[in-house]
């Protein structure tokens, strides 16, 4: 695994915890997002999904959205 940091406030990120938290995700798609080039996470404490949405910083593939409300944390 390669190592991530959040997007907004360049905290180092945890793959466990990352996993912990969108556990209803499957460890295989968590995978994808983490390895993913484009897609930028962000620590529980910068994400909030209005504020991110609005600022159009947040891109995530379109089966990403539908399943809901996923945190990307730490
Ligand atoms: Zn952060």
């Amino acid at each position: 695994m390669k190592e991530r940091y959040c997007f907004e406030c360049g905290k180092e990120l945890n793959w466990s915890g990352f996993k912990f938290q969108n556990a209803n995700l499957s460890e295989d798609y968590l995978k994808k997002l983490w390895d993913h080039n484009s897609v930028e996470l962000y620590c529980c404490e910068c994400f909030k999904d209005e504020m991110l949405l609005k600022k159009g910083i947040v891109s995530f593939p379109d089966d990403f959205i539908k399943k809901g409300k996923t945190k990307i944390v730490e």
